[in-house]
Parts: structure tokens; sequence; C-alpha cells
């Protein structure tokens, strides 16, 4: 299996990460659909929401944390933000290693795209 998540995860592939502990690492799209985009992803290989069961749960759980104090040290507390973790072909997913994606610095439309 090759993702490039993974081998971010490594160290094997370069990024811009913005905060890293022993289960999560947020760093910067590289195709920044907004002012502030940032990924937040379990170390460990989940290929999406849809493999989430109540084993892993904890670790989404800690994803979702790490992007909140991601939020607060990019400054989008006060404004907010958009939290978006796409699944399969409908919902546009192209990397299978879970993420969510982090959007900021400019206001959102509902519905998405
Ligand atoms: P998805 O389409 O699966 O919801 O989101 C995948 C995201 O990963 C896209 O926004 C894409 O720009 C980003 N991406 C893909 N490959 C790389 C990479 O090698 N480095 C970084 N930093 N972002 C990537
Ligand atoms: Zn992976």
């Amino acid at each position: 299996m090759d993702c490039i998540f993974c081998r971010i995860v490594a160290g094997d592939a370069p990024a811009d990460i913005v905060y890293e502990d022993d289960i999560a690492v947020a760093f910067r799209d590289i195709k920044p659909a907004a002012p502030t985009h940032i990924l937040v992803i379990p170390r460990e290989h989940i290929a999406g929401p849809l493999d989430l069961d109540d084993e892993n749960a904890p670790i989404a759980g800690h994803v979702l944390a790490v992007a909140a104090q991601v939020a607060h040290q990019e400054g989008l507390a006060d404004d907010g933000y958009r939290l978006v973790t796409n699944q399969g072909r409908n919902g546009g997913q192209s990397v299978f290693h879970l993420h969510v994606h982090l959007l900021g610095g400019r206001r959102m439309t509902w519905p998405p795209g």
C-alpha cells in the first residue's frame, strides 16, 4: 500500500506540519481551497470515515480536538471555520487516509459544492 499521508507521517514525504503529537499530525494542504486550509490526520492508517468503529473512535475524537487546537493556533476561533471529511466517490475523497479539512479565513457557502 502506497499512502501519501502515511509517508508524511513517517517523514518520508515533505509537508508543512503545523502540529503533531503521538496520535495526530496537522499540515497545510498542498492545494489550499481557503486562505487557511489544514489537514488533520491520525498517525494510524484508517481509510476514511466509513472505517470508524467503537475501537478507533477515540482516535477520530482526538483528531477533532486537534482541529480545535489548530483553529486557535491559526487565529480562526473568533470568526469560525469549517471542518470537512469526505467519504468515497460521491463525497469527493481523493486520499484514502482519514483526514479532516480545517478551512478558514473566508466565509463558506452552504450547501457545499
Ligand atoms: P480529499 O479529496 O481526500 O477530501 O482531500 C485530500 C486533500 O489532500 C486534498 O485537498 C489535496 O489537495 C491534499 N493533498 C493531496 N496530496 C497531498 C500532499 O502530498 N501533500 C499535502 N500537503 N496535501 C495533499
Ligand atoms: Zn495512510
